[in-house]
């Protein structure tokens, strides 16, 4: 699609493509500027001045290494304003995370972080080939939720024209989307997958729609699960990382070529440690990405441990941009469930259901003692078609899938086949994983 000849979509070519000693440059200048911003939080500057941290502490970029790291639970301990580092007054708006993994934290920007964080976003949408003639409908939470109004203001600076539909109702979805022409939509892919359903559910036609990209982001999911999306909703689909610590949405995504996320390196610092040793891995190697927000006045956030597991891909891109890419998530390291001494994560188990046919929109996974084992029971909702066949094939589909999630992650899972249509559909992030096991 993008051949040579073709043009590839930029917001600001210049610093999209800018040399990698440009980008360190602004990334040692912005690390500075950051450090004396945390000498300015209750937070920071209890923590620095112990270690005697001042912004000379770093003089060149591996320096940052000299600093400790942040953690979700420092953000719980500053809770509510132990990370500001302005006069609350300059404060226009706070956001929240989801609370996926615990309390929820919170994060706060004045107007000039908003307007950067507006800048990131479209920045994303436009590398992901959105333009000032797309209407772009936001499926995600409005509310604390950075999904929300953080996608929202970065499509209307590109010029989009924005539906604020939020999350849930269905119906109107669709019916919005036939409407108005909705051209992009921002969802979960699990939303995706309910959407999908619903949409065939309704008798609609393809000719419908005017729908051509989704931008899917909020939760792990495999490549496996964006091609059956793309496939199924007949769209591209663009996987967009983001955490409301980072400001929402904006830090990455994938450029025309979808394979892996350009980070924004002007504006963040990314690294990949190994989450035991705190050392980095090799370049290339997973790990787990820990971020430095850089254009954030209201409140820094240095060396922040995102939990989520990625590596870097080493290849350069054929977009041109130099901003180094991350790889599709593979998941956060609290997500890996440990069942009977063996690691699991649920993206493994995702992967075995979407290679496999009459394999239905959601699935659910169950984690259990049975006397002193532990038991991972995986819920598999089928497709109508499979469900109307034969049980003899249920069977088998059922065995299949025993048998190749056991063959991958080596436990004998239970697997469970279940009625089209009869698992829970979350509006906001999907809930897939229920661990029973007593915790002591
Ligand atoms: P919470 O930590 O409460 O879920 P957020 O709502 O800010 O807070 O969600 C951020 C998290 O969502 C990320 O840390 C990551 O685990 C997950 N996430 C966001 N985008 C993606 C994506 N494209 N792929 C995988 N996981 C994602
Ligand atoms: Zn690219």
């Amino acid at each position: 699609m993008f051949g040579k000849d073709v043009e590839i979509p930029f917001l600001d070519k210049k610093i999209e493509t800018a040399p990698r000693e440009e980008i360190e440059r602004i990334q040692l200048a912005g690390l500075k500027n950051q450090i004396k911003a945390a000498l300015r939080t209750d937070f920071y500057r209890k923590k620095y001045k112990d270690l005697g941290i001042t912004e000379d502490t770093v003089s060149t970029l591996d320096d940052i290494r000299k600093l400790p790291f942040t953690t979700k639970n420092d953000l719980r301990d500053a809770y509510p304003f132990g990370l500001l580092a302005v006069p609350k007054d300059d404060v226009v708006r706070l956001h929240a995370s989801s609370g996926t993994t615990g309390a929820a934290t919170v994060i706060y920007l004045t107007q000039k972080d908003l307007d950067m964080a507006a800048d990131t976003m479209a920045r994303s949408l436009r590398a992901a080939g959105c333009s000032r003639q797309d209407i772009l409908q936001n499926m995600m939470t409005y509310g604390l939720f950075t999904g929300g109004l953080g996608l929202h203001y970065g499509a209307e600076k590109l010029g989009m024209m924005v539906v604020p539909t939020s999350s849930g109702n269905t119906i109107r979805q669709i019916k919005f989307m036939k409407d108005f022409g909705t051209t992009v939509v921002h969802a979960t892919p699990s939303y995706l997958l309910h959407l999908h359903a619903a949409i065939e559910e309704s008798g609609s036609l393809r000719s419908d729609f005017k729908l051509r990209k989704a931008i899917a982001g909020a939760e792990p999911h495999s490549e496996e699960l964006r091609r059956k999306i793309e496939r199924t909703l007949g769209i591209e689909v663009y996987n967009n990382y983001g955490m409301s610590e980072m400001n929402g949405p904006g830090p990455a995504i994938e450029c025309v070529f979808r394979n892996g996320m350009h980070i924004w390196e002007d504006r963040y610092i990314a690294e990949i440690i190994d989450p035991e040793t705190l050392e980095p891995v090799p370049e290339g190697e997973t790990g787990e990405l820990v971020l430095t927000i850089l254009c954030r006045d209201a409140m820094p956030l240095i060396r922040y441990r995102t939990r989520d597991l990625t590596r870097f891909i080493t290849e350069p891109c054929e977009c041109g941009r130099t901003h180094r890419k991350i790889a599709r998530l593979t998941g956060r390291t609290d997500d890996m469930l440990i069942i009977n001494g063996v690691n699991v994560f649920p993206s493994q188990i995702e992967e075995v259901l979407l290679r496999t046919k009459g394999v239905g929109a959601n699935y659910f996974i169950i984690v259990d003692k049975n006397g002193v084992l532990d038991k991972l029971t995986v819920q598999v909702e089928i497709t109508p078609e499979m469900f109307a066949d034969d049980s003899r094939l249920i069977n088998a589909l059922r065995d299949r899938l025993r048998s190749e999630m056991a063959a991958l992650i080596t436990i004998n899972p239970v697997v469970e086949i279940k009625q089209p249509g009869s698992l829970p559909v979350s509006e906001g992030k999907a809930k897939r994983v229920d661990d029973r096991r007593p915790k002591d």
